[in-house]
């Protein structure tokens, strides 16, 4: 009898994965191929090579998702019949059984909601099943494993809570990644113990938004206290988190920084307009001045807090006077960097009745504008730090340019040239500031 693809792939038990999209699914991916590895799959480079291929989806925006089908349709022409095909994440949760439509050859669709299932689905396609399904919501955990599989030995991301319950109305996150599931801080406090044995230094918390951060235990610690006793954790020497939700966004957080050296002097808080009214379109929950109201407590903090953003240009009934109100609040703000967007009607959101009101043509004239815009402050605030002294994390180096590359705490590239032959990987540098750039900043270690 003629073995089957699903048979003969049992035995290979080699998987590839591919990761689209934010930090937490880059997170995902650790703790899906720990899961892996720990049943006895052995991990490869390409796809090519895997008896099974994952895509780690993301569906904040079309041209991502788009990427993917790309992807699969490459594997139904040529190599694909001797694989396994997982698509998982958001487009996986946001386009559920349509998948196995669309592309036949996939055997997985399952999101991010289901990942601690992952050992079950893996068994049902062992035995032979063609389909498999992971798409419920109904979880109250956050997906929690310590199989995962971190290949940074210097730093480390660490999920705190997952999913979300804001209802921005041009998001789909609540849609694909369920409602928010904060772990225990035991559980949290253990993991972080256990990165810092294992000699990483830097942890980055991660969550849709960290700040509903709410500890299910007796204990009932809010997001400060956790970031504070994470930090005060020996061997952590950075402590980061992403992302903030302006409403959740509270003082104590402040104080914390100011009064913890271990956490690192940068706050993401997206902003997404500066117009009060396209906020509310949004359904964000604040106004401006809530929000500048934020950026007062860090502007006022004992420590320079450097703050960052992301800004959607061109949401539904964005009028030109709006779109002035985000360029001035730039000014007003004066960010370190920002992230940029187009709107992009997503399924299943409340915004989508509401139509892609924009054209394309005028969304890309604003995005520009805002992009130039920025440039010019961040060439502004970078040219103030020459002759800085600042402290590096060593991430890798650039051999062209005999330099090598790190990261100060306030979380922005910094390049130095000095000390060649040295093992620096993961070390930390103090470095003068000697040139900058709009995006980063170059110097010489002074030791
Ligand atoms: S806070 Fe808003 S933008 Fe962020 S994940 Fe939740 S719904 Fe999406």
């Amino acid at each position: 009898m003629e073995e089957s693809p699903l048979q003969r792939i049992t035995v290979e038990k080699t998987f590839y994965i591919e990761t689209f999209g934010c930090q937490m699914n880059a997170h995902d991916s650790e703790k899906v191929a720990g899961t892996l590895v720990e049943e006895g799959y052995r991990q490869v480079g390409t796809p090519e090579e895997a008896g099974y291929v994952f895509y780690n989806t993301c569906s904040i925006r079309d041209k991502a998702e788009q990427k993917v089908f790309n992807r699969l349709q490459h594997f139904k022409r040529s190599a694909g019949k001797d694989k396994v095909f997982a698509v998982i994440g958001c487009v996986a949760q946001q386009e559920g059984e349509k998948i196995f439509d669309r592309a036949p050859h996939v055997s997985m669709v399952a999101g991010s909601a289901s990942y601690s299932k992952l050992p079950q689905m893996l068994v049902q396609l062992e035995a032979g099943n063609k389909r498999v399904t992971g798409l419920s919501l109904d979880t109250t955990e956050a997906f929690d494993t310590p199989f995962t599989r971190r290949d940074n030995p210097h730093r480390a991301y660490l999920t705190i809570i997952e999913g979300c319950d804001k209802k921005c109305s041009y998001c789909v996150v609540p849609f694909t990644r369920g409602p928010e599931r904060s772990r225990t801080s035991d559980s949290v406090m253990e993991e972080a113990r256990r990165l810092a044995d294992s000699g990483r230094t830097e942890i980055q918390l991660l969550g849709q938004n960290v700040n509903s951060y709410r500890d299910p235990s007796p204990a009932g610690w809010d997001f400060a206290t956790l970031l504070d006793n994470v930090g005060r954790i020996p061997g952590i020497r950075r402590v980061r988190f992403m992302t903030s939700h302006p409403r959740d966004f509270v003082k104590p957080i402040i104080d914390a920084i100011e009064s913890n050296p271990n956490l690192c002097s940068h706050v993401h808080l997206p902003v997404q307009s500066g117009s009060t009214s396209v906020l509310q379109g949004m359904q964000r929950l604040y106004t401006r001045a809530q929000y500048m109201e934020r950026i007062e407590w860090m502007k006022n903090a004992r420590r320079p807090i450097s703050i960052t953003t992301d800004i959607i240009v061109g949401f539904p009934g964005e009028t030109e006077s709006d779109f002035e109100d985000t360029l001035n609040l730039l000014e007003e703000v004066e960010y370190d960097s920002l992230f940029a967007f187009k709107y992009s009607v997503r399924p299943n959101t409340p915004a989508m009745h509401l139509g892609d009101q924009i054209s394309e043509e005028e969304k890309t004239r604003r995005i520009s504008i805002l992009l130039e815009r920025q440039r010019a402050i961040q060439i502004r605030r970078n040219t103030r730090r020459i002759g800085a002294l600042e402290e590096v994390h060593v991430e890798g180096r650039h051999e062209s340019l005999q330099q090598w590359i790190g990261r100060t705490e306030q979380n922005q590239t910094l390049n130095f040239s000095g000390r060649d032959n040295e093992a620096l990987l993961g070390t930390y540098v103090p470095v003068r500031v000697t040139r900058a750039g709009p995006n980063s900043l170059v110097g010489e270690s002074v030791r």
